[in-house]
């Protein structure tokens, strides 16, 4: 028998607050009833305030991050499109297979899985396109199975440095709701989430929001769609009502996680993200193990991929860490599996939560065969965190 609680320090799915989950646990209702479709439509405007967007449109699709990365292809590309992605982990490999799978012509630039989005080499190709080939430009906000972050206003930047008009799609999953995201300021045209990361709710519910730009590219898009067709979701845009049977439930745990990001404060959110993400990378440093990121700079502030010393196999520090102390750990994905294991830090966290984390990832470390100091990490994020707080913001 288990006793106590099993902490998540997975990448998402993310804790769920207590205030959602009593959200969720309401009758089933009339989803076509005649206050359903304005209790909607607020949650659609406080989701673009996440996205601080005022100009484009959000749609909630029933389904998972993955749904809304194909709705964002299939209604505003052409089959044989040309389109420029880059693959440094395990995310934005996938996302390339998805691009290939629905007929796109995918021109990759293959990376080192810990490094960012190519900025530069994005730019030398988007300025030799003379011709307009390239249909659409991908990034990988946050790779969440690295645990890197790219720069996103650096991709507008090339973009409109070399006067290109291809679209930009960016993958928020793991990094919308937890650091900045700016979708009008950054140019971006598709932006996808989903709701079980930094929005706190349970899956359920792939996020996309759209430009006018790419609005308006959807209504020329030859790709074929049927479930995910935008056409479909214009009377959820304007009425609230969905044209298919929504998850109520997940609805309100939604309406009660945006009211408690939006009385933290964004602003906030993002800064206690950075707080406790820095408290991990000191942690880690203090073990004398690397991350996966290959530069602090780049280092993500949602999720941190710590590589274990050789000899090690990650995967034991993964389940020693569970069998043992009821906490799990996310795991190396694909070709990393084994080297690394990963600490979730976004969502509904503090740093209590994350001393935690480090607290047992030194003994499942050590017990899985890594010299690390019992105390080290830990002590090294205490303080940081004793000196954050003069500047505590997460209390709300
Ligand atoms: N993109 C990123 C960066 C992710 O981290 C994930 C899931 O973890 C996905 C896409 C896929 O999202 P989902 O599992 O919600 O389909």
């Amino acid at each position: 028998m288990r006793t106590g609680i099993n902490t998540l320090f997975i990448p998402g799915p993310t804790n769920v607050p207590e205030v959602v989950r009593r959200a969720m646990n309401v009758p089933m209702e009339d989803q076509r009833g005649p206050e359903f479709g304005a209790f909607v439509l607020g949650i659609l405007a406080d989701l673009k305030k996440v996205y601080q967007t005022e100009t484009g449109r959000v749609i909630l699709y029933p389904g998972s991050g993955t749904g809304a990365w194909e709705a964002a292809i299939t209604n505003t590309l052409n089959p044989g499109d040309k389109v420029l992605m880059a693959r440094h982990g395990h995310f934005s490999t996938l996302w390339a297979e998805m691009a290939t799978k629905l007929g796109l012509d995918v021109e990759l630039v293959d990376l080192a899985w810990g490094a960012a989005t190519p900025v530069n080499e994005f730019a030398r190709r988007l300025a030799a396109d003379r011709q307009g080939k390239i249909k659409a430009v991908f990034v990988t906000h946050n790779e969440t199975a690295t645990g890197v972050t790219s720069d996103v206003a650096a991709v507008r930047k090339v973009l409109d440095d070399s006067f290109h008009d291809a679209l930009l799609f960016v993958d928020g999953v793991s990094s919308i709701g937890s650091v900045e995201f700016k979708m009008d300021a950054w140019g971006v045209d598709l932006a996808v989430t989903g709701s079980q990361k930094g929005l706190m709710c349970p899956a359920g519910f792939g996020v996309l929001a759209v430009s006018q730009k790419a609005l308006a590219a959807s209504a020329q898009a030859t790709s074929k769609r049927a479930f995910f067709d935008l056409k479909d979701y214009d009377m959820l845009a304007d009425t609230g009502y969905f044209p298919y049977t929504p998850p109520a439930q997940l609805l309100h745990g939604m309406r009660a996680a945006l009211d408690r990001i939006l009385a933290e404060g964004l602003e906030n959110v993002f800064a206690r993200h950075a707080r406790l993400a820095e408290g991990i990378r000191r942690g880690v440093a203090a073990w004398g193990l690397e991350t996966c990121a290959e530069h602090q700079s780049i280092a993500s502030n949602t999720v941190t991929a710590i590589r274990v010393p050789e000899g090690v196999d990650a995967r034991d520090v993964i389940r020693i860490g569970f069998e043992r102390y009821n906490t799990s750990f996310g795991s190396g994905l694909a070709r990393l599996g084994g080297k690394v294991f990963r600490i979730g830090h976004l969502g509904d966290l503090n740093e209590a939560m994350c001393l935690t984390a480090l607290s047992v990832a030194e003994m499942a470390l050590a017990e899985a065969g890594a010299a690390v100091e019992f105390g080290s990490g830990v002590a090294a994020a205490q303080a940081w965190y004793a000196q954050g707080r003069a500047v505590r913001t997460n209390r709300i």
